[in-house]
Protein backbone atom coordinates (compact mmCIF):
# COMPACT_ATOMS: atom_id res chain seq x y z
CA UNK A 1 0.00 0.00 0.00
CA UNK A 2 2.79 2.35 0.68
CA UNK A 3 3.67 2.65 -2.86
CA UNK A 4 0.62 3.56 -4.24
CA UNK A 5 0.18 7.16 -3.06
CA UNK A 6 3.61 8.05 -4.36
CA UNK A 7 3.13 6.38 -7.98
CA UNK A 8 -0.31 8.01 -8.30
CA UNK A 9 1.98 11.59 -7.81
CA UNK A 10 4.30 10.45 -10.19
CA UNK A 11 1.79 9.54 -13.05
CA UNK A 12 0.11 12.79 -12.33
CA UNK A 13 3.34 14.56 -12.56
CA UNK A 14 3.90 12.40 -15.71
CA UNK A 15 0.67 13.62 -17.19
CA UNK A 16 1.47 17.42 -16.40
CA UNK A 17 5.03 16.81 -17.80
CA UNK A 18 2.84 16.09 -21.59
CA UNK A 19 0.87 18.94 -20.50
CA UNK A 20 3.48 21.18 -20.85
CA UNK A 21 4.45 21.34 -25.04
CA UNK A 22 0.46 22.18 -25.74
CA UNK A 23 0.49 25.23 -23.03
CA UNK A 24 3.58 26.40 -24.61
CA UNK A 25 1.94 26.21 -28.15
CA UNK A 26 -1.01 27.73 -27.05
CA UNK A 27 1.06 30.58 -25.50
CA UNK A 28 2.82 30.94 -29.08
CA UNK A 29 -0.60 31.40 -31.20
CA UNK A 30 -2.32 33.10 -28.71
CA UNK A 31 -0.59 35.62 -27.25
CA UNK A 32 -3.11 36.51 -24.25
CA UNK A 33 -1.50 36.79 -20.57
CA UNK A 34 -4.18 34.45 -19.68
CA UNK A 35 -2.42 31.47 -21.16
CA UNK A 36 1.09 32.48 -19.95
CA UNK A 37 -0.31 32.30 -16.36
CA UNK A 38 -1.72 28.88 -17.05
CA UNK A 39 1.64 27.31 -18.73
CA UNK A 40 3.38 28.78 -15.47
CA UNK A 41 1.10 27.06 -13.32
CA UNK A 42 1.37 23.77 -14.92
CA UNK A 43 5.26 24.85 -14.28
CA UNK A 44 4.37 25.13 -10.86
CA UNK A 45 2.62 22.44 -10.07
CA UNK A 46 4.69 20.04 -11.64
CA UNK A 47 7.63 21.53 -8.86
CA UNK A 48 4.62 20.98 -5.76
CA UNK A 49 3.82 17.50 -7.03
CA UNK A 50 7.50 16.55 -7.12
CA UNK A 51 8.04 17.87 -3.87
CA UNK A 52 5.03 16.65 -2.85
CA UNK A 53 5.84 12.75 -3.70
CA UNK A 54 9.30 12.99 -2.66
CA UNK A 55 7.58 13.79 1.15
CA UNK A 56 5.35 10.94 0.57
CA UNK A 57 8.26 8.82 -0.39
CA UNK A 58 10.51 9.99 2.59
CA UNK A 59 8.00 10.32 4.95
CA UNK A 60 5.40 7.71 6.19
CA UNK A 61 1.75 9.07 5.52
CA UNK A 62 -1.72 9.23 6.41
CA UNK A 63 -5.30 8.04 4.92
CA UNK A 64 -5.63 11.66 4.27
CA UNK A 65 -2.76 12.44 2.33
CA UNK A 66 -2.99 8.53 0.79
CA UNK A 67 -6.96 10.07 -0.44
CA UNK A 68 -5.05 13.38 -1.96
CA UNK A 69 -3.26 11.46 -4.33
CA UNK A 70 -5.61 10.14 -6.77
CA UNK A 71 -7.40 14.08 -6.57
CA UNK A 72 -3.78 15.17 -7.47
CA UNK A 73 -3.94 12.92 -10.39
CA UNK A 74 -7.18 13.85 -11.40
CA UNK A 75 -6.26 17.20 -11.60
CA UNK A 76 -3.43 16.37 -13.73
CA UNK A 77 -5.67 14.62 -16.18
CA UNK A 78 -8.04 17.96 -16.37
CA UNK A 79 -4.92 20.10 -17.03
CA UNK A 80 -3.64 17.61 -19.84
CA UNK A 81 -7.62 17.57 -20.95
CA UNK A 82 -7.96 21.23 -21.17
CA UNK A 83 -4.40 21.87 -22.92
CA UNK A 84 -5.32 19.82 -25.34
CA UNK A 85 -8.73 20.56 -26.55
CA UNK A 86 -7.93 23.95 -26.26
CA UNK A 87 -5.30 23.47 -28.41
CA UNK A 88 -7.25 21.98 -31.16
CA UNK A 89 -9.98 24.80 -30.90
CA UNK A 90 -7.23 27.16 -31.49
CA UNK A 91 -5.35 25.72 -34.70
CA UNK A 92 -9.30 24.97 -35.83
CA UNK A 93 -9.56 29.03 -35.24
CA UNK A 94 -6.45 29.98 -36.74
CA UNK A 95 -6.83 27.55 -39.95
CA UNK A 96 -10.40 29.19 -40.06
CA UNK A 97 -8.65 32.90 -39.92
CA UNK A 98 -5.47 31.61 -42.30
CA UNK A 99 -8.72 30.89 -45.17
CA UNK A 100 -10.61 33.54 -44.94
CA UNK A 101 -7.58 36.16 -45.18
CA UNK A 102 -6.51 34.04 -48.18
CA UNK A 103 -9.96 33.87 -49.82
CA UNK A 104 -10.18 37.68 -49.48
CA UNK A 105 -7.18 38.60 -51.44
CA UNK A 106 -7.72 35.21 -54.04
CA UNK A 107 -9.85 34.62 -56.66
CA UNK A 108 -12.25 31.37 -55.86
CA UNK A 109 -12.26 30.09 -59.78
CA UNK A 110 -8.75 30.56 -60.95
CA UNK A 111 -6.95 30.91 -57.36
CA UNK A 112 -5.30 34.24 -58.83
CA UNK A 113 -5.06 37.18 -56.33
CA UNK A 114 -8.19 39.39 -56.49
CA UNK A 115 -9.13 42.93 -56.54
CA UNK A 116 -8.44 43.73 -53.01
CA UNK A 117 -5.10 42.31 -52.89
CA UNK A 118 -4.19 44.96 -55.92
CA UNK A 119 -5.28 47.50 -53.76
CA UNK A 120 -3.12 46.71 -50.73
CA UNK A 121 -0.16 45.71 -53.29
CA UNK A 122 -0.44 49.26 -55.15
CA UNK A 123 -0.83 51.05 -51.84
CA UNK A 124 2.15 49.12 -50.19
CA UNK A 125 4.32 50.02 -53.84
CA UNK A 126 3.01 53.68 -53.46
CA UNK A 127 4.44 53.39 -50.14
CA UNK A 128 7.75 52.23 -50.63
CA UNK A 129 7.81 54.73 -53.62
CA UNK A 130 8.36 51.45 -55.70
CA UNK A 131 8.39 52.14 -59.31
CA UNK A 132 5.35 49.73 -60.79
CA UNK A 133 3.35 49.16 -64.04
CA UNK A 134 0.15 48.54 -63.99
CA UNK A 135 -1.55 46.14 -66.75
CA UNK A 136 -5.22 45.71 -67.51
CA UNK A 137 -5.96 42.64 -69.08
CA UNK A 138 -9.28 41.81 -71.28
CA UNK A 139 -9.96 38.95 -73.28
CA UNK A 140 -11.20 39.72 -76.60
CA UNK A 141 -14.54 38.57 -77.40
CA UNK A 142 -14.80 36.11 -74.76
CA UNK A 143 -18.65 36.35 -75.02
CA UNK A 144 -18.71 34.21 -77.72
CA UNK A 145 -17.01 31.35 -76.31
CA UNK A 146 -19.66 31.47 -72.97
CA UNK A 147 -22.67 31.96 -76.07
CA UNK A 148 -21.42 28.60 -78.02
CA UNK A 149 -20.16 26.49 -75.19
CA UNK A 150 -22.00 27.66 -71.97
CA UNK A 151 -20.62 29.19 -68.48
CA UNK A 152 -19.02 25.83 -67.22
CA UNK A 153 -16.73 25.23 -70.29
CA UNK A 154 -15.99 29.46 -70.07
CA UNK A 155 -14.99 29.04 -66.46
CA UNK A 156 -12.47 25.93 -67.47
CA UNK A 157 -10.93 27.81 -70.20
CA UNK A 158 -10.78 31.11 -67.61
CA UNK A 159 -8.75 28.76 -65.50
CA UNK A 160 -6.45 27.76 -68.24
CA UNK A 161 -5.61 30.65 -69.61
CA UNK A 162 -4.78 31.93 -65.75
CA UNK A 163 -2.66 28.63 -65.52
CA UNK A 164 -0.80 29.63 -68.16
CA UNK A 165 -0.41 33.73 -67.28
CA UNK A 166 0.98 32.48 -63.97
CA UNK A 167 3.44 30.15 -65.42
CA UNK A 168 4.80 32.96 -67.94
CA UNK A 169 4.73 35.75 -65.05
CA UNK A 170 8.57 36.41 -63.48
CA UNK A 171 8.65 36.10 -59.76
CA UNK A 172 7.93 39.66 -57.69
CA UNK A 173 5.14 40.14 -60.10
CA UNK A 174 1.25 40.19 -59.37
CA UNK A 175 -1.13 38.43 -61.26
CA UNK A 176 -4.55 39.21 -61.07
CA UNK A 177 -8.19 38.34 -61.72
CA UNK A 178 -10.62 41.22 -60.92
CA UNK A 179 -13.62 39.29 -62.43
CA UNK A 180 -15.12 37.69 -65.92
CA UNK A 181 -12.48 38.01 -67.94
CA UNK A 182 -10.77 40.80 -66.61
CA UNK A 183 -6.96 40.26 -65.39
CA UNK A 184 -4.55 42.71 -64.14
CA UNK A 185 -0.67 42.58 -63.83
CA UNK A 186 1.58 44.52 -61.13
CA UNK A 187 4.87 44.45 -62.07
CA UNK A 188 7.50 46.66 -60.02
CA UNK A 189 10.24 47.97 -62.65
CA UNK A 190 13.28 49.81 -63.30
CA UNK A 191 13.10 50.11 -67.45
CA UNK A 192 10.47 50.18 -69.80
CA UNK A 193 12.19 46.91 -71.73
CA UNK A 194 11.12 45.49 -68.53
CA UNK A 195 7.34 46.22 -69.43
CA UNK A 196 7.65 44.97 -72.50
CA UNK A 197 9.43 41.85 -72.09
CA UNK A 198 6.27 41.33 -69.61
CA UNK A 199 3.83 42.31 -72.25
CA UNK A 200 5.74 39.65 -74.89
CA UNK A 201 5.35 36.92 -72.39
CA UNK A 202 1.35 37.22 -71.48
CA UNK A 203 0.98 37.48 -75.01
CA UNK A 204 3.22 34.24 -75.76
CA UNK A 205 1.31 32.49 -73.14
CA UNK A 206 -2.12 32.65 -74.68
CA UNK A 207 -0.46 32.16 -78.57
CA UNK A 208 -1.23 28.45 -78.13
CA UNK A 209 -4.56 27.14 -78.57
CA UNK A 210 -6.77 26.36 -76.21
CA UNK A 211 -9.36 23.44 -76.26
CA UNK A 212 -12.74 23.68 -75.57
CA UNK A 213 -15.29 20.93 -75.27
CA UNK A 214 -13.15 19.29 -77.85
CA UNK A 215 -13.05 22.23 -80.16
CA UNK A 216 -9.94 24.57 -80.86
CA UNK A 217 -9.74 28.31 -79.39
CA UNK A 218 -7.35 30.70 -80.28
CA UNK A 219 -7.65 33.45 -77.26
CA UNK A 220 -6.90 37.17 -77.93
CA UNK A 221 -6.30 40.06 -75.52
CA UNK A 222 -5.87 43.61 -75.24
CA UNK A 223 -3.78 45.62 -72.08
CA UNK A 224 -3.87 48.87 -71.04
CA UNK A 225 -0.53 50.23 -69.20
CA UNK A 226 -0.11 52.93 -66.79
CA UNK A 227 2.86 54.00 -64.82
CA UNK A 228 3.33 54.88 -61.33
CA UNK A 229 4.87 57.33 -60.84
CA UNK A 230 5.29 58.68 -64.14
CA UNK A 231 1.30 58.66 -65.02
CA UNK A 232 -0.27 59.12 -61.78
CA UNK A 233 0.68 59.03 -57.48
CA UNK A 234 -2.90 57.83 -57.21
CA UNK A 235 -4.80 54.18 -56.78
CA UNK A 236 -8.03 55.37 -58.27
CA UNK A 237 -6.05 57.07 -61.14
CA UNK A 238 -4.27 54.29 -61.96
CA UNK A 239 -6.40 52.31 -62.56
CA UNK A 240 -8.59 54.77 -64.61
CA UNK A 241 -5.43 55.66 -66.71
CA UNK A 242 -4.87 51.76 -67.29
CA UNK A 243 -8.71 51.49 -68.18
CA UNK A 244 -8.65 54.08 -70.62
CA UNK A 245 -5.38 52.51 -72.12
CA UNK A 246 -7.14 49.33 -72.51
CA UNK A 247 -9.94 50.54 -74.33
CA UNK A 248 -8.09 52.38 -76.65
CA UNK A 249 -6.02 48.86 -77.38
CA UNK A 250 -9.57 47.34 -78.24
CA UNK A 251 -10.37 50.48 -80.48
CA UNK A 252 -7.23 50.72 -82.15
CA UNK A 253 -7.65 46.76 -82.36
CA UNK A 254 -4.10 46.73 -81.54
CA UNK A 255 -3.13 44.47 -78.65
CA UNK A 256 -1.48 46.58 -75.86
CA UNK A 257 -1.26 50.06 -75.78
CA UNK A 258 0.42 52.24 -72.78
CA UNK A 259 -1.57 55.44 -71.18
CA UNK A 260 -1.37 58.81 -73.04
CA UNK A 261 -3.33 62.26 -71.38
CA UNK A 262 -4.59 62.48 -74.90
CA UNK A 263 -7.20 59.65 -74.12
CA UNK A 264 -8.49 62.13 -71.47
CA UNK A 265 -9.47 64.15 -73.87
CA UNK A 266 -11.21 62.31 -76.06
CA UNK A 267 -13.04 60.40 -73.15
CA UNK A 268 -14.15 64.31 -72.37
CA UNK A 269 -15.40 64.75 -75.77
CA UNK A 270 -16.77 61.48 -75.96
CA UNK A 271 -19.22 62.45 -72.82
CA UNK A 272 -19.89 65.51 -74.24
CA UNK A 273 -21.31 63.96 -77.47
CA UNK A 274 -23.15 61.26 -75.26
CA UNK A 275 -24.93 64.17 -73.42
CA UNK A 276 -25.50 66.21 -76.78
CA UNK A 277 -27.25 62.96 -78.42
CA UNK A 278 -29.95 62.82 -74.92
CA UNK A 279 -30.36 66.48 -75.72
CA UNK A 280 -31.30 65.78 -79.25
CA UNK A 281 -33.32 63.02 -78.38
CA UNK A 282 -35.22 64.95 -75.94
CA UNK A 283 -35.45 67.76 -78.58
CA UNK A 284 -36.50 65.64 -81.41
CA UNK A 285 -33.26 66.98 -83.51
CA UNK A 286 -33.02 64.06 -85.43
CA UNK A 287 -34.56 63.59 -89.10
CA UNK A 288 -34.21 61.30 -91.58
CA UNK A 289 -33.26 61.48 -95.54
CA UNK A 290 -34.03 58.83 -97.68
CA UNK A 291 -31.33 57.45 -100.52
CA UNK A 292 -33.13 55.71 -103.71
CA UNK A 293 -31.85 52.35 -104.26
CA UNK A 294 -32.46 51.24 -108.28
CA UNK A 295 -32.90 48.28 -110.23
CA UNK A 296 -30.26 48.09 -112.19
CA UNK A 297 -32.12 46.43 -115.23
CA UNK A 298 -35.04 49.11 -115.71
CA UNK A 299 -33.67 51.96 -113.87
CA UNK A 300 -37.07 52.26 -111.25
CA UNK A 301 -36.91 53.30 -107.61
CA UNK A 302 -37.11 49.92 -105.98
CA UNK A 303 -36.68 51.27 -102.52
CA UNK A 304 -35.41 54.02 -100.62
CA UNK A 305 -32.93 53.45 -97.65
CA UNK A 306 -33.67 55.73 -94.50
CA UNK A 307 -30.76 57.02 -93.24
CA UNK A 308 -29.97 59.75 -90.48
CA UNK A 309 -29.93 62.82 -89.82
CA UNK A 310 -28.62 65.31 -87.39
CA UNK A 311 -28.56 69.11 -88.03
CA UNK A 312 -26.80 71.14 -86.08
CA UNK A 313 -27.64 75.24 -85.25
CA UNK A 314 -24.64 76.15 -87.81
CA UNK A 315 -26.67 74.05 -90.32
CA UNK A 316 -23.75 71.30 -91.04
CA UNK A 317 -24.58 67.35 -90.35
CA UNK A 318 -23.06 65.43 -87.86
CA UNK A 319 -22.45 62.10 -89.47
CA UNK A 320 -24.47 58.88 -88.24
CA UNK A 321 -21.15 56.94 -88.42
CA UNK A 322 -19.68 59.18 -85.23
CA UNK A 323 -22.72 59.82 -83.16
CA UNK A 324 -24.57 55.89 -83.58
CA UNK A 325 -21.32 54.50 -82.22
CA UNK A 326 -20.99 56.73 -78.95
CA UNK A 327 -25.11 55.95 -78.90
CA UNK A 328 -24.75 52.44 -79.03
CA UNK A 329 -21.58 52.75 -75.80
CA UNK A 330 -24.09 54.88 -74.18
CA UNK A 331 -27.00 52.43 -74.44
CA UNK A 332 -29.13 55.24 -75.98
CA UNK A 333 -29.39 53.35 -79.38
CA UNK A 334 -32.94 51.88 -78.71
CA UNK A 335 -34.48 55.23 -78.27
CA UNK A 336 -32.98 56.83 -81.24
CA UNK A 337 -33.92 53.67 -83.72
CA UNK A 338 -37.69 53.78 -82.18
CA UNK A 339 -37.44 57.23 -83.31
CA UNK A 340 -36.49 56.14 -87.05
CA UNK A 341 -38.79 53.57 -87.09
CA UNK A 342 -41.65 56.05 -86.09
CA UNK A 343 -40.52 58.49 -88.50
CA UNK A 344 -39.85 56.23 -91.41
CA UNK A 345 -43.38 54.32 -91.24
CA UNK A 346 -45.01 57.42 -90.75
CA UNK A 347 -43.72 58.80 -94.39
CA UNK A 348 -44.37 55.52 -95.89
CA UNK A 349 -47.90 56.00 -94.69
CA UNK A 350 -48.40 59.88 -95.75
CA UNK A 351 -46.62 58.87 -98.87
CA UNK A 352 -49.25 56.02 -99.39
CA UNK A 353 -51.96 58.63 -98.94
CA UNK A 354 -51.03 60.47 -101.39
CA UNK A 355 -49.83 57.32 -103.73
CA UNK A 356 -46.37 57.43 -104.39
CA UNK A 357 -45.65 53.68 -103.51
CA UNK A 358 -42.18 52.10 -102.68
CA UNK A 359 -40.21 50.14 -100.52
CA UNK A 360 -38.93 51.24 -97.50
CA UNK A 361 -35.49 49.36 -95.95
CA UNK A 362 -34.16 50.62 -92.45
CA UNK A 363 -30.62 50.25 -91.07
CA UNK A 364 -30.80 48.43 -87.08
CA UNK A 365 -27.86 48.43 -84.88
CA UNK A 366 -26.40 45.21 -83.44
CA UNK A 367 -28.09 46.57 -79.49
CA UNK A 368 -31.47 46.48 -81.15
CA UNK A 369 -31.30 42.55 -81.97
CA UNK A 370 -30.90 41.98 -78.07
CA UNK A 371 -34.43 41.24 -76.67
CA UNK A 372 -37.45 41.55 -78.21
CA UNK A 373 -38.13 45.46 -77.38
CA UNK A 374 -37.41 46.68 -80.75
CA UNK A 375 -39.11 44.28 -82.80
CA UNK A 376 -41.94 44.38 -80.92
CA UNK A 377 -42.26 47.90 -81.22
CA UNK A 378 -41.98 47.46 -85.13
CA UNK A 379 -44.82 45.14 -84.65
CA UNK A 380 -46.84 48.05 -83.34
CA UNK A 381 -45.86 50.21 -85.60
CA UNK A 382 -46.62 48.44 -88.67
CA UNK A 383 -50.17 47.93 -87.13
CA UNK A 384 -50.63 51.73 -85.96
CA UNK A 385 -49.56 52.68 -89.75
CA UNK A 386 -50.91 50.24 -91.31
CA UNK A 387 -48.27 49.03 -93.31
CA UNK A 388 -47.57 45.88 -95.39
CA UNK A 389 -44.71 44.45 -93.45
CA UNK A 390 -43.44 43.41 -97.17
CA UNK A 391 -42.53 46.43 -98.04
CA UNK A 392 -40.15 46.63 -95.26
CA UNK A 393 -36.57 45.60 -95.24
CA UNK A 394 -34.58 46.07 -92.38
CA UNK A 395 -30.67 46.31 -92.93
CA UNK A 396 -28.47 44.91 -89.98
CA UNK A 397 -24.68 45.09 -90.97
CA UNK A 398 -22.80 42.49 -90.99
CA UNK A 399 -20.36 43.34 -87.96
CA UNK A 400 -23.67 43.48 -85.70
CA UNK A 401 -24.67 40.07 -86.83
CA UNK A 402 -21.48 38.87 -85.92
CA UNK A 403 -21.26 40.90 -82.47
CA UNK A 404 -23.38 38.28 -81.12
CA UNK A 405 -24.46 35.32 -83.17
CA UNK A 406 -27.01 34.08 -81.61
CA UNK A 407 -28.70 37.13 -80.69
CA UNK A 408 -28.93 38.00 -84.13
CA UNK A 409 -29.96 34.75 -85.42
CA UNK A 410 -33.01 34.78 -83.15
CA UNK A 411 -34.13 38.58 -83.68
CA UNK A 412 -33.46 37.59 -87.41
CA UNK A 413 -35.76 34.75 -87.31
CA UNK A 414 -38.94 36.72 -85.23
CA UNK A 415 -38.38 39.60 -87.77
CA UNK A 416 -38.92 37.31 -90.64
CA UNK A 417 -41.94 36.07 -88.62
CA UNK A 418 -43.06 39.56 -88.86
CA UNK A 419 -43.28 39.50 -92.50
CA UNK A 420 -40.40 41.83 -93.05
CA UNK A 421 -37.23 41.54 -95.80
CA UNK A 422 -33.81 41.36 -94.09
CA UNK A 423 -30.74 42.37 -95.58
CA UNK A 424 -27.61 42.03 -94.62
CA UNK A 425 -25.13 45.51 -94.95
CA UNK A 426 -21.51 45.89 -95.57
CA UNK A 427 -21.55 42.64 -96.82
CA UNK A 428 -17.63 41.20 -97.77
CA UNK A 429 -16.43 43.89 -94.26
CA UNK A 430 -16.67 41.07 -91.71
CA UNK A 431 -16.08 37.02 -91.89
CA UNK A 432 -19.89 35.70 -92.64
CA UNK A 433 -19.82 32.74 -94.28
CA UNK A 434 -22.95 32.29 -97.27
CA UNK A 435 -23.67 29.17 -95.67
CA UNK A 436 -24.11 30.73 -92.32
CA UNK A 437 -26.95 33.18 -94.35
CA UNK A 438 -28.38 30.48 -95.89
CA UNK A 439 -29.21 28.94 -92.85
CA UNK A 440 -30.99 32.56 -92.19
CA UNK A 441 -34.04 33.91 -93.90
CA UNK A 442 -31.90 36.75 -95.72
CA UNK A 443 -33.55 38.17 -98.37
CA UNK A 444 -30.88 40.86 -99.47
CA UNK A 445 -27.64 40.99 -99.81
CA UNK A 446 -25.65 44.61 -99.85
CA UNK A 447 -21.79 44.56 -100.86
CA UNK A 448 -19.22 47.02 -98.73
CA UNK A 449 -18.74 49.92 -100.34
CA UNK A 450 -15.09 49.23 -100.45
CA UNK A 451 -15.67 46.71 -103.26
CA UNK A 452 -17.16 49.24 -105.26
CA UNK A 453 -14.52 52.16 -104.54
CA UNK A 454 -11.73 50.31 -105.00
CA UNK A 455 -12.81 48.18 -108.39
CA UNK A 456 -10.81 49.16 -111.29
CA UNK A 457 -8.74 47.06 -113.76
CA UNK A 458 -5.70 46.17 -111.15
CA UNK A 459 -7.51 44.37 -108.81
CA UNK A 460 -10.13 41.23 -109.30
CA UNK A 461 -13.22 43.58 -106.89
CA UNK A 462 -15.51 42.66 -110.11
CA UNK A 463 -14.63 39.22 -110.18
CA UNK A 464 -15.12 39.42 -106.21
CA UNK A 465 -18.56 41.44 -106.75
CA UNK A 466 -19.44 38.99 -109.67
CA UNK A 467 -19.21 35.91 -107.19
CA UNK A 468 -21.36 36.92 -104.38
CA UNK A 469 -23.73 38.23 -107.08
CA UNK A 470 -23.87 34.16 -108.22
CA UNK A 471 -24.11 32.96 -104.62
CA UNK A 472 -26.58 35.41 -103.14
CA UNK A 473 -28.94 33.99 -106.65
CA UNK A 474 -28.47 30.59 -105.47
CA UNK A 475 -29.74 31.58 -102.23
CA UNK A 476 -32.45 33.51 -103.71
CA UNK A 477 -31.63 36.54 -102.45
CA UNK A 478 -31.20 40.16 -103.89
CA UNK A 479 -27.69 41.48 -104.49
CA UNK A 480 -27.16 45.41 -103.61
CA UNK A 481 -24.31 47.18 -104.45
CA UNK A 482 -23.89 50.47 -103.13
CA UNK A 483 -21.36 53.37 -103.17
CA UNK A 484 -21.88 53.64 -107.05
CA UNK A 485 -19.67 57.11 -107.68
CA UNK A 486 -19.53 57.31 -111.50
CA UNK A 487 -20.73 55.77 -114.68
CA UNK A 488 -17.57 53.44 -114.38
CA UNK A 489 -18.36 51.60 -112.03
CA UNK A 490 -22.23 51.68 -112.83
CA UNK A 491 -21.58 50.56 -116.48
CA UNK A 492 -19.15 47.91 -115.17
CA UNK A 493 -21.79 46.84 -113.47
CA UNK A 494 -24.51 46.66 -115.35
CA UNK A 495 -23.65 42.84 -116.82
CA UNK A 496 -24.84 41.87 -113.80
CA UNK A 497 -27.99 40.41 -113.69
CA UNK A 498 -30.78 40.69 -111.28
CA UNK A 499 -28.80 43.78 -109.43
CA UNK A 500 -29.59 46.59 -107.09
CA UNK A 501 -27.84 49.67 -107.20
CA UNK A 502 -27.40 52.79 -104.98
CA UNK A 503 -24.93 55.45 -105.12
CA UNK A 504 -24.42 59.31 -105.31
CA UNK A 505 -23.91 58.74 -109.13
CA UNK A 506 -27.12 57.55 -108.96
CA UNK A 507 -29.03 59.68 -106.83
CA UNK A 508 -27.46 61.37 -102.74
CA UNK A 509 -29.58 61.05 -99.52
CA UNK A 510 -32.54 63.30 -100.40
CA UNK A 511 -34.48 65.32 -98.08
CA UNK A 512 -38.33 64.62 -98.00
CA UNK A 513 -38.78 66.98 -100.20
CA UNK A 514 -36.33 66.56 -102.58
CA UNK A 515 -37.35 62.54 -103.05
CA UNK A 516 -41.13 63.60 -103.59
CA UNK A 517 -40.37 65.53 -106.20
CA UNK A 518 -37.65 62.74 -107.57
CA UNK A 519 -40.29 60.28 -107.21
CA UNK A 520 -43.18 62.04 -109.02
CA UNK A 521 -40.36 62.65 -112.09
CA UNK A 522 -39.16 59.07 -112.18
CA UNK A 523 -40.66 55.46 -112.75
CA UNK A 524 -40.89 54.42 -108.99
CA UNK A 525 -43.39 51.42 -109.26
CA UNK A 526 -42.71 48.57 -107.08
CA UNK A 527 -40.00 47.14 -109.41
CA UNK A 528 -40.06 43.10 -108.96
P1 LIG B 1 -25.06 52.29 -94.55
O1 LIG B 1 -26.31 51.72 -93.98
O2 LIG B 1 -24.14 51.37 -95.26
O3 LIG B 1 -25.52 53.49 -95.42
C1 LIG B 1 -24.91 53.90 -96.58
C2 LIG B 1 -24.01 55.04 -96.34
O4 LIG B 1 -23.27 55.28 -97.52
C3 LIG B 1 -24.74 56.33 -96.06
O5 LIG B 1 -23.90 57.13 -95.23
C4 LIG B 1 -24.83 56.97 -97.42
O6 LIG B 1 -24.98 58.36 -97.38
C5 LIG B 1 -23.48 56.60 -97.97
N1 LIG B 1 -23.43 56.57 -99.43
C6 LIG B 1 -24.43 56.29 -100.30
N2 LIG B 1 -23.97 56.32 -101.56
C7 LIG B 1 -22.66 56.63 -101.50
C8 LIG B 1 -21.63 56.83 -102.48
O7 LIG B 1 -21.83 56.72 -103.68
N3 LIG B 1 -20.39 57.13 -102.00
C9 LIG B 1 -20.13 57.29 -100.69
N4 LIG B 1 -18.88 57.59 -100.31
N5 LIG B 1 -21.07 57.11 -99.73
C10 LIG B 1 -22.32 56.79 -100.15
P2 LIG B 1 -24.46 57.80 -93.94
O8 LIG B 1 -25.82 58.31 -94.19
O9 LIG B 1 -23.40 58.71 -93.46
O10 LIG B 1 -24.61 56.57 -92.97
C11 LIG B 1 -23.49 55.91 -92.53
C12 LIG B 1 -23.89 54.69 -91.76
O11 LIG B 1 -24.58 55.06 -90.56
C13 LIG B 1 -24.87 53.81 -92.48
O12 LIG B 1 -24.21 53.00 -93.37
C14 LIG B 1 -25.47 53.03 -91.33
O13 LIG B 1 -24.60 51.99 -90.95
C15 LIG B 1 -25.50 54.07 -90.25
N6 LIG B 1 -26.85 54.60 -90.18
C16 LIG B 1 -27.43 55.57 -90.90
N7 LIG B 1 -28.71 55.74 -90.52
C17 LIG B 1 -28.96 54.83 -89.54
C18 LIG B 1 -30.10 54.48 -88.74
O14 LIG B 1 -31.19 55.01 -88.88
N8 LIG B 1 -29.93 53.49 -87.80
C19 LIG B 1 -28.76 52.84 -87.65
N9 LIG B 1 -28.67 51.89 -86.74
N10 LIG B 1 -27.68 53.12 -88.41
C20 LIG B 1 -27.77 54.11 -89.34
MG1 LIG C 1 -27.65 50.57 -94.67
MG1 LIG D 1 -23.80 49.84 -96.17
Amino acid sequence: MNYIAPLLIFIGTCILLLSVKPALLICKKDQRIGWRIVAALIIFFITLYIIYGSLLIANSFNILELLISPILLFGSLYVLLMTNLSLKSINKYHQAALSERYNALHDALTGLKNRQFMLNSMKAKIQADQSFALMLIDLDNFKHINDAFGHLAGDALLKAIATRMQAHTVNGTDLIRLGGDEFAVILPYQQYREINSCIKQLQSSIKKEFLVRGTVVHVQMSIGIACYPTQSSSITELIKCADLAMYEAKERRSSFCYYSSSYQQSTKQHLQLIDQIRNALDNDEFSLHYQPIFSLGSRAVYSVEALLRWQQADGSFISPSLFIPAAEKAGLISAITRQVINKALGQLASWQERELYTRLQINLSAHDLQGNEIIDYLSDQLELFNIDPQLIIIEITESAMMTDIQSAKTAIKALHKLGVTLCVDDFGAGFTSFTMLSDLPIRQIKIDRQYVLEMDSENNNFEIISSIAFLANRIKAHIVIEGIENEFQLNKLKSLDNVLAQGHYLSEPLCVETLENYLLKVEHQLAR
